[in-house]
């Protein structure tokens, strides 16, 4: 049940103000191991997967000319049920409901660390004019599929909020793992193939205009996938052996 005070996340809308607890005025650079458990374990308590954490280069924040440096990327999956059922007006209003219930809580996550000394600010979620998946990429947590979705570990439908922060000692991972996954998907091409809607052009570049997904919450090309119907760990095996017998 979305909270009646919130006025949702919105296209060219500002960011709603749901936080209860203001920035800090001279916020903290350092956070404890025990602190980010701790966090960690507030994210899990409302179903989300987990935390990734990106250091922004200069280079990206030159091209989206912005000044942030240190994100926080709260994991969730998508409902099943809901990926399942067939494309409608209704199961996208259903979606977005799912996905802004989610971010309500992002907001409890921000406050926490205000409250803990450091700055915290929700990046919007639906801010078109920086790359969301940009940024999630120098997580080296997630790699970019041939159906253009964003894959961590978690699962193919995962869905994330972000926050930046003041804190400069979170676990950045330095190297990505999963950068096997366009070599996979080069010898699949299911999502392409079974798009009820032709929305990839011939340069396999995702025609957004044509594509369902938000409006209807059409999901073929996760629901085709073997990332979502085998998970990533059998993925990855079946992707060692075709390499062997290459
Ligand atoms: S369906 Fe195949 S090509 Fe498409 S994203 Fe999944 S693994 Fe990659
Ligand atoms: S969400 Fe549906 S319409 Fe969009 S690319 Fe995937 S299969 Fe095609």
């Amino acid at each position: 049940m979305i909270d009646a005070a919130f006025e949702r996340f919105r296209y060219h809308k500002p960011l709603p103000n749901f936080y209860k607890i203001e920035n800090p005025k001279n916020p903290k650079r350092e956070i404890s191991e025990e602190l980010l458990f701790e966090l960690n374990e507030l994210a899990l308590k409302y179903d989300f997967t987990g935390i990734s954490y990106s250091k922004l280069s200069d280079e990206l924040k030159q091209d989206f000319n912005i000044d942030i440096d240190n994100i926080l990327i709260f994991k969730f999956l998508m409902g099943d049920e809901l990926i399942r059922m067939e494309p409608s007006r209704q199961k996208g209003k259903l979606m977005d409901d799912e996905f802004q219930e989610y971010g309500i809580h992002v907001y409890e996550f921000a406050d926490f660390l205000r409250k803990n000394g450091f700055q915290a600010d929700l990046i919007h979620p639906l801010d078109d004019s920086i790359s969301l998946r940009a940024i999630a990429m120098q997580s080296n947590d997630c790699v970019i599929t041939r159906s253009n979705m964003c894959l961590f570990k978690d699962g193919l439908q995962v869905g994330f909020f972000m926050i930046h922060t003041s804190i400069d000692n979170l676990p950045f991972k330095k190297e990505n793992d999963m950068l096997w996954v366009p070599d996979f998907c080069s010898t699949c091409g299911i999502c392409i193939e079974r798009c009820p809607k032709e929305a990839f052009d011939e340069n396999e570049k995702l025609l957004r205009k044509v594509c369902t997904a938000h409006r209807e919450g059409c999901n073929e090309c996760i629901l085709k996938c073997p990332f979502y119907k085998r998970g990533y760990d059998k993925v990855k095996r079946r992707y060692e052996r075709m390499k062997k017998r290459r």
